[in-house]
C-alpha cells in the first residue's frame, strides 16, 4: 500500500497539466514501515524527453532529488508521471523503461483523473500496487 495525501495529489496533476502535451515526471519521497509508504513530499523533475509517451530524469535532478530526500531523513517511496490522455496502466514503453525492481511507479491519467500504482519484477512482469489517497483530516 502506498498513501498519498489529496494535496500531493492535486499537486501532481497540476504538474501533469502545465506539462500537457508531454509526460510529466518526479520523485514521491516519504517513509517505508513494512509495505506502508507513506509519501511526504513531490519532487518534480524534468522530462527531459519532452515527450507525451515517455519520460525520462535529468540526471543531475535525480541526483539533488536523492540528496534532498536523504537530508530530510526521507526515502525515494515512488516515481510518478502522467499520461495526458491514455489510462492509467504501465505502458509497453513504460514496461520497457522500468527498471527498479524496489520502487511504486505511479502513473496519473489526466483525461481519466486517476491514479494507480505499479511494481515491477526481474522479468518484467507488471503487478498492480494499491493506492491510498487521503484526507487533510486523516
Ligand atoms: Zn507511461
Amino acid at each position: 500500500m502506498i498513501q498519498i495525501s489529496q494535496q500531493i495529489l492535486d499537486e501532481i496533476r497540476t504538474q501533469a497539466l502545465k506539462e500537457i502535451p508531454n509526460e510529466a515526471c518526479g520523485y514521491l519521497a516519504g517513509t517505508i514501515q513494512g509495505q506502508l509508504r507513506r509519501a511526504v513530499k513531490r519532487l518534480p523533475l524534468t522530462n527531459v524527453d519532452a515527450s507525451p509517451e515517455h519520460f525520462s530524469f535529468s540526471p543531475q535532478e535525480q541526483f539533488s532529488a536523492v540528496k534532498q530526500a536523504r537530508e530530510e531523513g526521507l526515502e525515494l517511496i515512488s516515481v510518478y508521471h502522467s499520461h495526458p490522455v491514455t489510462p492509467a496502466r504501465m505502458s509497453q514503453e513504460d514496461i520497457r523503461l522500468a527498471n527498479d525492481t524496489s520502487t511504486i511507479y505511479l502513473i496519473y491519467a489526466v483525461e481519466h483523473n486517476d491514479l494507480k500504482g505499479f511494481t515491477i519484477d526481474r522479468e518484467k512482469k507488471v503487478s498492480t500496487h494499491p493506492v491510498e489517497v487521503l484526507n487533510a483530516s486523516e
